[in-house]
C-alpha cells in the first residue's frame, strides 16, 4: 500500500533575520520571519509527511502560540512527523523537494540540506532530492520577498 503526500511553506524574507533552508544557515542580506527558525524546506517536509496518511497539517501538529515551538529547530516537526506515520505502520520511500528562493544560489549548500532531511526523515540520502529555482525576477520570490518551498513524499506500508 503506498501513499503519497504533498506540502508547501512560504516566509516573508526580512532584513535580520537568518535564513535557514534544510538545517544549513544559508549566508545571506535577508532571512525568513517566522516562528521556530522559519526553515521552509524542513516545514514543507514535515507537512507532506503529515499530509500522505491525512493527519493534518503543521499548524496542527505545532501550534505557533505554543512557547515550546517558538525558535524550534524544525527537523523536530519532521522527526515528529516520520514517529507519527510509523506509527501507523508507514515509512518513508522518498522526497523531492523545490525550494523557490532568489538569491543567494543554493546550489554549494544542497547535498548538506539533503543529509540533514535524510537524518531527520532516517533514510538514505539517494532518496532525498532538494531542487532550488530562481523567480526569474518577478513575483514575491523574483522580488527578494519570499522564500517558498514544496514537497511531494511517498510512503509505504511496511
Ligand atoms: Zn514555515
Amino acid at each position: 500500500m503506498h501513499r503519497i503526500g504533498f506540502g508547501t511553506d512560504i516566509h516573508r524574507l526580512v532584513v535580520g533575520q537568518p535564513l535557514m533552508l534544510g538545517g544549513v544557515l544559508i549566508e545571506s542580506d535577508l532571512g525568513a520571519e517566522g516562528h521556530s527558525d522559519s526553515d521552509v524546506l524542513m516545514h514543507a517536509a514535515a507537512d507532506a509527511v503529515l499530509g500522505s496518511l491525512a493527519l493534518g497539517d503543521l499548524g496542527t501538529h505545532f501550534p505557533d502560540n505554543e512557547e515550546r515551538w517558538r525558535n524550534a529547530e524544525s527537523s523536530q516537526f519532521v522527526r515528529h512527523a516520520v514517529v507519527l506515520i510509523k506509527e501507523k505502520g508507514y515509512s518513508i520511500l522518498n522526497i523531492d523537494i523545490v525550494i523557490h528562493l532568489e538569491k543567494p544560489k543554493l546550489r554549494p549548500h544542497i547535498d548538506e540540506m539533503r543529509r540533514n532531511l535524510a537524518a531527520a526523515l532516517k533514510i538514505p540520502v539517494e532518496n532525498v532530492s532538494i531542487k532550488a529555482k530562481t523567480g526569474e525576477s518577478v513575483d514575491a520570490i523574483g522580488e527578494r520577498r519570499a522564500v517558498s518551498a514544496e514537497a511531494v513524499v511517498l510512503v509505504s506500508k511496511i
